[in-house]
């Protein structure tokens, strides 16, 4: 494995196209050293977002899980609001809304190389959820978003971007995304 090449596939989510953040979203990544070897804005299908989330129960529990853990640390009731507190069940729920929320609006698609790729964008990306992102980071700079604010209006989270978070999925989300290799691309930047 050659971690000075490591590549990740990163997203552009609707809130950071529409807040007009694509050019600042990429410049954090081009300033940390990293490279933009392939790029591309696009409108995707329902079906490309469910293939994209992994749809095993243990993913979806999880997601369940931070929607709950938020729930109790504000003390908001999840039976009352979202009509139950099983925690695969809200996971549902949540992947529902998410692949309304991925596909309201153009998203911008990408690969990312450079040293330890994978660690080192979602290190720039920041908490999932922006609440709880550290300042400095994309999510913790540009959004305010809550599990507890967007369940209380049946949405996904808003957090700007999606990077991979393992090997695996990384090679998982750059073939889904980029089958024909040809748009990515080889080259050295000046500074290499
Ligand atoms: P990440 O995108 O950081 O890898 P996850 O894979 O856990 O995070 O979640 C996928 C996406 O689902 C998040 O980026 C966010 O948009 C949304 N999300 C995660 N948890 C919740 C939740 N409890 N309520 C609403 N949306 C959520």
């Amino acid at each position: 494995m050659n971690f000075k090449k490591e590549r990740t596939y990163v997203m552009i989510k609707p809130d950071g196209v529409r807040k007009g953040l694509t050019g600042e979203i990429i410049r954090r990544f081009e300033q940390r050293d990293l490279k933009v070897v392939a790029l591309e804005m696009f409108q995707p299908t329902k079906d490309q977002i469910d293939n994209h989330y992994p749809k095993d129960e243990a993913w979806q529990r999880r997601l369940g899980q931070k929607t709950l853990t938020t729930y109790a640390k504000y003390g908001i009731d999840a039976v009352k609001d979202l009509g139950t507190d099983d925690d695969l069940a809200i996971g549902k729920m949540v992947r529902g809304w998410l692949l309304d929320f991925m596909t309201s609006a153009p998203l911008v698609r990408m690969v990312i190389e450079g040293v330890h790729a994978i660690d080192m964008v979602r290190k720039i990306c920041g908490n999932t959820l922006p609440n709880l992102a550290d300042m400095g980071t994309i999510r913790g700079d540009y959004s305010a978003d809550s599990p507890a604010v967007a369940n209380s209006e049946h949405r996904a989270v808003m957090n700007l971007v999606h990077a991979s978070e393992t090997v695996q999925e990384a090679e998982h989300e750059i073939k889904h995304w980029f089958g024909d290799r040809s748009v990515i691309f080889e080259y050295s930047r000046l500074t290499d």
